[in-house]
């Protein structure tokens, strides 16, 4: 029988053996240096929206949400509505944005900024020039949606291995063979799938495949509102740059959405602060008492940071690379692979099984890592002045 290999057991990883063990690609077995989701996966904020700009990207979140509607508790799913806010100067991306979504078929609409203050009572809604919503967006907790991937995976009979380094991937005659751990053991497989985030660069760079790729730490904050909120919905504000969600037990989770000097934030992800910075939380906590001025007694409770591996255009590659016949990467998610993490184990599934996307709204070609040497990057169509490499 023939043996896939995955490297990473983060959320994209445990989704993909979960995809392949669904579609009975034969044994599947995950390989993760430490534990799992303790990447990226384990900081993840868990917004789920089909709000992007890039239409396969849109088409791949929606695609994903009824898995988290199928899902739900157990993956702490809260269907609250996502909302995105914008100024004058992105009022028409906003719009373009919105017919782009509702030709795929995604339930979004634009809603008037009286609507929209009904929803979100304690909003300051001023300088808010047009907003759009998405009833089935939300949110929802990314560990528990790859710890869920894995027990599917395993329920099928994959394997996993916690605390086992992947150190390099083993080639012979053109095709790979198989991994050779940090233990030094030899595992043989037909397929590798690398889907190591960040780390994923090192594992193929040793093959010769250049995978331009930086960490960038991002910052969040949990304000304690005061009192006790309800289920509110999500607010992608693009005015303020940021965004914000109820955490529960009065709490609200923000994050920056600002990255206009990303690079001044890259850092080293084996090795980065998890507080914020004092001047992020002066400045975050600013712009949370602008928009937000209806909460009683807000507070930070407490600070963290995560780190996302950023491509240069912001967005990931899934796709098969190099001249090495069944390596696949699948990494570079960049702060937004949580919400299209069901639909990227499908593409991946696709890629290894069908040798190309089964969706046509989802084409292979959009994921290629030749992208960064050609300079065809992905790009939204319609980007929004402040925030384009996020959308
Ligand atoms: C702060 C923050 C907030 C976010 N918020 C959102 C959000 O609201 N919505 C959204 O859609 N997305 C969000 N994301 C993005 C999303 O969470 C990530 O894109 C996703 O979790 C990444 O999963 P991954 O499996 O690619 O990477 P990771 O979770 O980083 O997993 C990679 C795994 O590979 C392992 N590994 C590395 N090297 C090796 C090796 N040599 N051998 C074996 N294993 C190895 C690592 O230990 C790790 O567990 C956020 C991310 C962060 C950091």
């Amino acid at each position: 029988m023939s043996r896939t290999i995955v490297v990473g057991g983060g959320l994209i990883g445990l989704s993909i053996a979960r995809a392949l063990t669904e579609r009975g690609a034969g044994e599947v077995l995950v390989l993760e240096r430490g534990t799992l989701a303790e990447g990226g996966t384990g900081k993840s904020s868990g917004i789920v929206r089909a709000h992007y700009g890039v239409p396969s990207l849109a088409a791949m979140a929606w695609r994903s949400l009824p898995v988290f509607e199928e899902f739900g508790d157990a993956v702490g799913f809260r269907q609250c509505g996502y909302t995105v806010l914008v100024g004058e100067e992105n009022a028409e991306p906003l719009r373009a944005n919105i017919a782009t979504h509702q030709g795929l078929g995604v339930e979004a609409e634009m809603i008037d900024v009286d609507t929209l203050a009904a929803m979100w009572p304690m909003m300051h809604v001023d300088d808010v020039a047009a907003a759009a919503y998405e009833p089935r967006g939300g949110f929802a907790d990314a560990t528990q949606l790859a710890l869920h991937f894995g027990q599917l995976a395993r329920a099928k009979g994959a394997q996993v291995r916690q605390q086992t380094p992947v150190a390099r991937i083993v080639t012979a005659g053109g095709r790979v063979t198989g991994v050779e751990l940090a233990s030094g053991e030899t595992v043989e497989a037909d397929q590798v799938i690398v889907a190591a985030g960040w780390w994923s660069a090192k594992l193929v760079a040793d093959l010769g495949i250049h995978f331009p790729i930086d960490a960038y730490r991002s910052e969040l904050l949990v304000v304690d509102a005061g009192e006790l909120l309800p289920d509110l919905p999500v607010v992608s504000d693009l005015v303020s740059l940021q965004y914000c969600r109820v955490e529960g037990a009065g709490q609200f989770l923000v994050g920056n959405s600002d990255h206009d000097d990303a690079e001044k934030k890259f850092v080293d992800p084996d090795n980065y602060s998890n507080v914020a910075a004092e001047s992020s939380v002066l400045a975050y906590a600013e712009k949370v008492m602008h928009r937000f001025p209806g909460f009683p007694e807000p507070s930070v409770t407490h600070t963290y940071a995560g780190v996302y591996d950023v491509p240069p255009d912001w967005n990931p590659v899934i796709a098969p690379v190099g001249d090495v016949a069944g390596l696949t990467l699948c990494a570079g998610f960049a702060g937004h692979g949580f919400k299209i993490s069901p639909a990227v184990g499908d593409l991946v599934a696709d890629l290894v099984l069908e040798g190309d996307s089964t969706d046509p709204d989802i084409p292979a070609s959009d994921f290629r890592l030749e992208r960064f040497e050609t300079g065809a990057l992905l790009r939204s169509p319609h980007p929004y002045v402040g925030a384009g490499e996020m959308r």
